[in-house]
């Protein structure tokens, strides 16, 4: 399914269509400036290198223990809100589907947990509900090449 709504541009004032989600956009859709200013942002924006890498990694040891549990914690207060008749919101990611038999036997979709801002991302089989991988999104300082935990910034 895909949205679109009527915006103002922030810069020219032009009256355009944004898509808010689903496939087709063309590098030119924004919430903010309309196609021919977000041309002209992205034609700039070429000459500025990139600064960051954002890429995941396999945790072990405390940090994987760590979020199992926030995500045991999470699953457990989850059970609680619908036991309340409360609605229980979740994310929904793809899922990946193991084929190596030739035929779909089980699939892995995966839950996310935050813990002080740093996401883990929770793979489990569905044939097998003890956590598989725990993934951990990292960003990497292209001039440095430091990394460190990728935080999401909300305002
Ligand atoms: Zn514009």
């Amino acid at each position: 399914m895909t949205t679109h709504r009527r915006r103002r541009c922030a810069h020219c004032q032009a009256l355009y269509s944004h898509q808010s989600s689903g496939p087709g956009s063309d590098g030119l859709n924004n919430e903010i400036w309309c196609p021919d200013c977000m041309a002209v942002v992205n034609a700039a924006l070429k000459s500025v290198p990139v600064a960051v890498e954002r890429f995941s990694e396999v945790v072990t040891g405390a940090d994987r223990d760590a979020a199992i549990l926030a995500l045991h914690d999470l699953e457990v207060e989850r059970a609680k809100k619908h036991a309340a008749g409360e609605l229980v919101i979740r994310r929904v990611y793809a899922p990946l589907f193991y084929m190596d038999e030739g035929k779909i036997t089980a699939t892995k979709p995966h839950e996310s947990v935050t813990i002080e801002g740093v996401s883990y991302m929770i793979g489990t089989w569905s044939d097998n509900r003890e956590p598989q991988e725990v993934r951990r999104e990292m960003e990497r300082d292209l001039r440095t090449g430091e990394t460190r935990p990728w935080v999401d910034v909300w305002d």
